[in-house]
């Protein structure tokens, strides 16, 4: 009975009866799901053999695709058969040392000192402890376009509408807006919305004291709520500010870290910023095993060096997750995935132009490195199929299924899609992926009203 097949049915079913899904209702969910029974380079299959291009790297996060490089077996299975486990308070490892001078190397300026957990929720949750002990301050400044995890501390932090459920939250966040509001501009150059986000943000810091803030959090380039990369001289202004107030800067690098947007780290777009706290998770191993990590410069550390950080948990530092990550670090630059991600940067680009200018439905799109969106519109006045948090469009759903039925898995999220396939696709691969949408959307055309 063990090595049967399950089917589809009996997969979906088993759902419904013996599981909880995260987010949706599980009813929902559980009949839309898709099921990976294998996955191979950027393709992942189902139980019937059906084949999928992955377009979204599943959560963002599998930067490598779904064949688990050979190093990283090797890693993790030589870890396991060494040294499976180890208490976190008071033993370590080789590979917990061995790691953190790889992301001393890689990490740019005094970001020399490692904290891990296992995802990206926990790094945040932990920067929100040292950022109050470091400082002694309370507050935490954080931006409504913004996700930065599930649990209390990181759902508080974050501004989008996954933030209402775990309402009142935690104590001392306050959201403020970023460059790029949804229903004004700030200006009609990059550098007017720089300066004048700036400006409104230092405001927010007058009214609530600047002695009373510990920081302020913020995805260098805006993952989930857009794929939105600062406009010249924000991170740089932000960075400004901090200097001058004491507040300290953590970028949130979990979902654009290690590649995504075609540097290292998402702030490496903008030059010279270094943060004092940057959290990660995801693309540091490819997602193979659970882990985050929360990095610091010298001076925040020091700190910590004399005073404890006053948070600790069972997989800290979990040492079969640390190989995965050593290994799959050392693949990335073996195999200078980041080149790759540069190469295929304008043809992303191009292809998304294609797509806008062959759809009327195509509004727009962004995309830096290998991280993209497109936003879909109703009509020749702009308007989407669905405002924001706004309940589902038909044409959307359709336009959902039929991509699915076609072959290609990416994430919609209300009136738009995301193109961010795994950082090791080939053009061929990305040309192949973008048929499949141009195909779609010739569909969701029909519904476009002049
Ligand atoms: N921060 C950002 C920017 C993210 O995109 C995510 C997840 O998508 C998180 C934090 C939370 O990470 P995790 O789901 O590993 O807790």
């Amino acid at each position: 009975e063990k090595d049967r097949k399950l089917s589809r049915e009996e997969i979906i079913t088993t759902m419904k009866e013996n599981t909880l899904f995260s987010w949706n209702p599980t009813e929902a969910a559980a009949n839309k799901a898709l099921v990976m029974e294998k996955g191979e380079g950027v393709f992942f299959y189902d139980t019937n053999g059906k084949k999928y291009i992955d377009f979204n790297s599943q959560a963002m996060c599998s930067n490598l695709g779904h064949t688990v490089p050979e190093e990283v077996i090797k890693a993790v299975d030589q870890q396991l058969r060494s040294a499976a486990y180890a208490y976190p308070c008071a033993i370590v490892t080789p590979i917990k040392a061995r790691l953190s001078k790889l992301l001393a190397d890689i990490f740019p300026g005094d970001i020399n000192h490692f904290y891990y957990v296992s995802g990206g929720a926990e790094a945040n949750e932990t920067a929100m402890r040292m950022v109050r002990l470091f400082t002694g301050r309370h507050k935490i400044l954080a931006r409504y376009r913004s996700y930065h995890g599930a649990t209390l501390g990181a759902m508080t932090l974050t501004g989008d509408p996954r933030r209402w459920n775990s309402e009142p939250g935690a104590s001392g966040v306050v959201h403020f807006m970023d460059p790029y509001p949804l229903s004004f501009k700030w200006g009609d150059n990059e550098e007017e919305i720089a300066q004048n986000s700036l400006k409104y943000l230092r405001e927010v810091i007058d009214y609530e004291g600047a002695k009373n803030i510990a920081a302020i959090f913020l995805e260098s380039v805006t993952g989930t709520n857009g794929i939105l990369r600062p406009p010249k001289g924000y991170l740089e202004g932000v960075r400004q500010i901090c200097d001058e107030t004491g507040i300290l800067m953590v970028c949130d690098e979990v979902m654009n870290g290690f590649g995504r947007t075609g540097e290292m780290f998402g702030f490496m777009n903008s030059k010279e910023v270094v943060p004092d706290i940057v959290t990660m998770a995801k693309g540091i191993n490819g997602a193979f095993l659970p882990l985050g990590a929360v990095g610091c410069r010298d001076r925040v550390a020091d700190h910590f060096k004399k005073n404890p950080i006053g948070i600790g948990s069972t997989y800290n530092s979990h040492p079969v997750t640390l190989a995965s990550a050593y290994a799959a670090l050392e693949y990335m630059l073996k195999n200078r995935v980041l080149d790759n991600v540069k190469t295929l940067e304008p043809v992303l680009k191009s292809l998304l132009e294609g797509l806008k200018s062959r759809h009327p439905t195509v509004k727009g799109f962004r995309s830096i490195g290998l991280f993209g969106t497109v936003e879909l519109q109703k009509n020749s006045k702009g308007e989407p199929f669905i405002p924001f948090n706004g309940p589902p469009h038909p044409a959307i759903t359709q336009l959902q299924e039929e991509v699915s039925k076609n072959g290609l898995y990416t994430l919609f999220r209300w009136s738009s899609f995301f193109t961010n396939p795994p950082l090791v696709i080939t053009e061929s691969e990305l040309r192949y992926g973008f048929d499949i949408l141009d195909k779609c959307l010739t569909n969701l055309d029909k519904h476009f009203e002049k």
